[in-house]
C-alpha cells in the first residue's frame, strides 16, 4: 500500500500474543481456503483457518456468486462431457443438494436442443464458451449462499479445523526467509498464529505479498451482485419463450439500464421467486483500495435500483419484484496475481496445454503445481484466484470449482512436505497426484483426448 501514499506515521513495536500453533495455517476461508483446510486436515495436519468475516465462502457466499461453473471438459462428437472438478467439489455439491440447496441438470439433460435450453438455461447451466444458439446444457450447479456457509462450517467442524473468524490477516511473520506464522487484527488487538506451513487463500495474495513474494497488479470488472425477490419466474419465462423478439428488445433495454451484464442478467436460484443478478459490470475500480470499493458500492447500488424500477415497470413476471439485497462483499474478480515458479498464460488455457506436474484442472485446462508456488518462499503455497497466472488467463480460469481444486491440491502438498520435512517445491508431484486421486479428485495427471501435449512437456 505504501506506494500509493505520501504521508506516513511510525508505529511502535509491540508484544503480540500467540493464540494458536498448528502444522498449517490457511488464511482466507473462501472456496479455495475451505478446501485447502479440509484437505490438509484429512491428511493428518493440525490446521488453523483464518477468515476476516463472520462467515466462510468468500465470493461464493458473501459475494453471492451463485452458479458453480467450469466443472466440465465439454465433449465433442463421440467424446462425452467429462466432469473434471471432483473430490471436495463433488462432496460439497452433494452436501448442499441434501439440503435442497443445489440445482443441476441430470446427465441426460446435458444436450443441445431448445427443449433443454428452456428447462435449464435460466439456472445458468449452459456452456457459455460455445457460440451459436441454443448453447449446450452442461453440468453446472445453482446454489444457495447460506447453504454454502452452513456446509463450510459442517466440514470444518467434522475435520477438527481450528476456525478463527473475525480475524483480519495483517502481516506475515518472516524469520530467516521463512514464514513462521501470521499476525491478525481482531477486536482484542493483534494476535499471532504460528505454523510450519502456510497457505494463502485470501484471493488478493495478502499473505504471500506481505512475505515478499513477487506479484503483478491485475484488474478486471467489479460487480455489486444482488438478488430480487417476489419474481414470478414462470411468468417471465413463459413471456420470453412466447414473445422472443419483444423479450429481446426489453432485455436489451434492461442491460442498458444496469450498464453492463452477461447474456442473462437474471438467473433462478433454489429459493422460489428469488433471482440472482450477476451485474452491473463496473470498470476502473481497484479491488484493494477502500476508496475504490466505496465508490463502486455507491455506483453499483444506484444502478441496481434503476434496473429494479425498469423491470417492475416493463418486464412481465417482475411487476412485484423487490430488492432482496446486495451481496455483503463487493464482487472483486482480480487484484494481485502471484509471479510464481511458473506463470500460466492465456495460450496455455486457450490451447488446453497439459503439464506433467498438473495438480488440478478446470473446464478443459490444467494447472501445474509450480503455478501455486512463490519463487522465494519454501513453506508458502497459494490457492485460488490469485494463483500464478497472467491477467488475461486468470479471467478464463478463476471459477469457484477450479479454485476449490487448487485448495485441495495445496492441502495435500503441505501434508506431504511436512511428512518429508522438505520445502514445498521439493515435494514429489507424483505423490501429490496419487493422493488426490485416492481422495476422489482429478489432478489432471492423465490428459484428456483434447489436451495439447508438448514434446518437451515440462514439470
Ligand atoms: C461478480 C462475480 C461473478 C462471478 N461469477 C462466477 C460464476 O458464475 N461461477 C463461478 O464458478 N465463478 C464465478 N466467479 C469467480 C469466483 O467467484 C471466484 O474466482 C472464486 O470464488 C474465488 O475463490 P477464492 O477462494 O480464490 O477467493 P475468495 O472467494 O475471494 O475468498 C477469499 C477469502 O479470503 C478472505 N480474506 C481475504 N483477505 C483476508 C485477510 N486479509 N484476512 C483474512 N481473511 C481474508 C475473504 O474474506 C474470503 O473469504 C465470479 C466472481 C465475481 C466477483
Amino acid at each position: 500500500m505504501t506506494g500509493r501514499n505520501k504521508d506516513f506515521v511510525m508505529t511502535k513495536s509491540e508484544q503480540v500474543p500467540v493464540v494458536a500453533t498448528s502444522d498449517v495455517v490457511v488464511v482466507g476461508g473462501g472456496a479455495a481456503g475451505l478446501s485447502a483446510a479440509v484437505s490438509a486436515a484429512r491428511n493428518g495436519c493440525s490446521v488453523t483457518l483464518v477468515e476476516r468475516y463472520h462467515h466462510l465462502g468468500g465470493m461464493a457466499s458473501g459475494g453471492m456468486v451463485l452458479v458453480l461453473d467450469d466443472m466440465v471438459n465439454p465433449g465433442h462428437g463421440n467424446r462425452p462431457d467429462e466432469i473434471v472438478t471432483t473430490g471436495i467439489v463433488s462432496e460439497f455439491v452433494d452436501r448442499m443438494k441434501a439440503q435442497n440447496a443445489a440445482v443441476f441438470p441430470p446427465p441426460e439433460d446435458c444436450v443441445t436442443n431448445w427443449e433443454m435450453w428452456q428447462k435449464w438455461s435460466r439456472w445458468g447451466c449452459i456452456n457459455f464458451h460455445e457460440t451459436g444458439t441454443p448453447q449446450p446444457i452442461i453440468h453446472a450447479v445453482a446454489f444457495d449462499p447460506d447453504a454454502w456457509k452452513r456446509v463450510s462450517l459442517d466440514l470444518v467442524k467434522d475435520c477438527g479445523v481450528n476456525l478463527r473468524l473475525h480475524s483480519w490477516f495483517s502481516e506475515a511473520i518472516v524469520e530467516n526467509g521463512r514464514v513462521e506464522g501470521v499476525i491478525c487484527q481482531t477486536k482484542l488487538g493483534r494476535q499471532a498464529i504460528r505454523a510450519k506451513m502456510v497457505i494463502d487463500a485470501t484471493g488478493d495474495l495478502d499473505l504471500a505479498a506481505s512475505a515478499g513474494a513477487e506479484f503483478i497488479q491485475g484488474e478486471y470488472i467489479v460487480t455489486t451482485v444482488f438478488r430480487l425477490c417476489d419474481v414470478d419466474t414462470d411468468k417471465a419465462e413463459a413471456f420470453e419463450y412466447a414473445n422472443p423478439e419483444e423479450y429481446k428488445k426489453l432485455d436489451r433495454q434492461a442491460r442498458r439500464v444496469i450498464g453492463g451484464a452477461w447474456g442473462m442478467w437474471w438467473l433462478k436460484t433454489p429459493l422460489p421467486g428469488i433471482v440472482w443478478c450477476n451485474c452491473p459490470h463496473m470498470t476502473g475500480y481497484d479491488g484493494l483500495s477502500p476508496e475504490g470499493m466505496v465508490a463502486a458500492e455507491y455506483e453499483g447500488r444506484e444502478r441496481m435500483m434503476n434496473l429494479l424500477a425498469f423491470a417492475r415497470a416493463n418486464i412481465p413476471g417482475f411487476e412485484n419484484a423487490k430488492m432482496l439485497g446486495a451481496a455483503e462483499q463487493l464482487g472483486i474478480r482480480q487484484t494481485r496475481l502471484l509471479r510464481g515458479e511458473y506463470v500460466v498464460t492465456k495460450d496455455d488455457v486457450h490451447k488446453r496445454r497439459h503439464f506433467a506436474d498438473s495438480v488440478c484442472r478446470g473446464r478443459d485446462y490444467y494447472t501445474p503445481y509450480r503455478a501455486l508456488l512463490p519463487k522465494s518462499l519454501d513453506n508458502v503455497i497459494v490457492a485460488g484466484r490469485h494463483y500464478s497466472v497472467d491477467s488475461d488467463a486468470q479471467k478464463m480460469s478463476r471459477e469457484i470449482p477450479p479454485c476449490m481444486a487448487q485448495g485441495e491440491a495445496a492441502g495435500v502438498a503441505v501434508a506431504l512436505a511436512l511428512q518429508s520435512d522438505c520445502a514445498l517445491r521439493d515435494v514429489n508431484v507424483g505423490a501429490i497426484q496419487a493422493q488426490l486421486r485416492a481422495q476422489g479428485a482429478d489432478p489432471g495427471d492423465i490428459p484428456s483426448a483434447n489436451a495439447l501435449i508438448d514434446q518437451n512437456e515440462g514439470a
